[in-house]
C-alpha cells in the first residue's frame, strides 16, 4: 500500500467519522443518544483503546469524560502528555443500555471501525484499557491481571506496532493496589514510545542468516610475542 500523508489519513478518519456517525450494525443504534467515534490527534504516536462509552460519553460523544476520563487525563499530565496529543476510542462505539458489557455480536460490528482508526491514525503504540479492548486486540483469551504492563508486538490496521495492555481506569478508581499498578504502568510509557518500530520476524531471521553466511574476519597478526 502507498503511503499516505497525514492530511490524507485524517481526511480519511473524518469520513469514517461520517460513515460511523449513522451506522445501524447492531441494535444499540435504536438505543444510543450519539455515537461515540474517538477523539484526540489523528496522527498520535499513543493510541488508547477502552471498552464502551458510558451515560456522559452517550450524551457528549466523546470518549472518557466521565470519572474515568478524568483520571486517564491525570495519569497522562503525570508522564507529561495531554489528552490532545493522543488518540482515544473504544471497542464500542455506542453505549450498552446500563452500562452492561459489550456482546460477541456488537464487537464483531464495530471492529472493522477499529481496525480502520488503527490503519489511519498509525500509532507506535497502542494501549488497551481493561479485558474487552486487550482480549480483542491482541486475540487472546489472556486476562489483564496476567497481561498488563507487558508490552507485545502485534499486526494491526496493516502494520506492527507495540500493544501495551493497561488496567481499565474505572478498575482503578474502585482499587487502591489497581491504581498504583496503573501507575506503574503508565509510567514505562515514555520509554515505550522511544523504542525504535518492532521488526518483522522474518526480517530478523534474514538479517541473522546474511551475518551468518558473511566470511569470519581474518585473525589479525599477533604483533607481539
Ligand atoms: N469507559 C470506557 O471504556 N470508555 C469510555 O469512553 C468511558 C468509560
Amino acid at each position: 500500500m502507498q503511503p499516505r500523508s497525514a492530511e490524507e489519513r485524517r481526511a480519511e478518519l473524518v469520513q469514517l467519522y461520517r460513515e460511523a456517525e449513522s451506522c445501524a450494525r447492531c441494535p444499540l443504534s435504536k438505543t444510543r443518544t450519539r455515537v461515540v467515534f474517538g477523539a484526540g490527534n489523528a496522527d498520535a504516536d499513543l493510541m488508547f483503546v477502552g471498552e464502551a462509552p458510558g451515560m456522559h460519553e452517550d450524551q457528549q460523544g466523546l470518549p472518557f469524560v466521565g470519572r474515568a476520563g478524568q483520571l486517564l487525563n491525570k495519569l497522562l499530565e503525570e508522564i507529561g502528555l495531554s489528552r490532545e496529543e493522543v488518540f482515544i476510542a473504544n471497542v464500542l462505539q455506542s453505549r450498552p443500555p446500563g452500562n452492561r458489557d459489550p456482546q460477541p455480536d456488537e464487537i464483531d460490528a464495530c471492529k472493522p471501525f477499529l481496525h480502520r482508526k488503527v490503519e489511519l491514525i498509525e500509532p507506535k503504540v497502542l494501549c488497551t484499557l481493561g479485558n474487552f479492548s486487550t482480549k480483542l486486540l491482541t486475540r487472546s483469551q489472556r486476562g489483564i491481571t496476567s497481561v498488563h504492563g507487558k508490552p507485545q508486538v502485534h499486526e494491526l490496521g496493516g502494520r506492527l506496532l507495540r500493544v501495551y495492555p493497561l488496567f481499565h481506569p474505572a478498575a482503578a478508581l474502585r482499587s487502591t493496589n489497581t491504581l498504583e499498578d496503573l501507575r506503574a504502568d503508565f509510567a514505562r510509557l515514555p520509554a515505550l514510545l522511544e523504542e525504535p518500530p518492532p521488526v518483522p520476524i522474518g526480517a530478523v531471521a534474514t538479517v541473522v542468516a546474511v551475518a551468518a553466511a558473511q566470511p569470519a574476519e581474518p585473525t589479525p597478526p599477533t604483533l607481539f610475542d
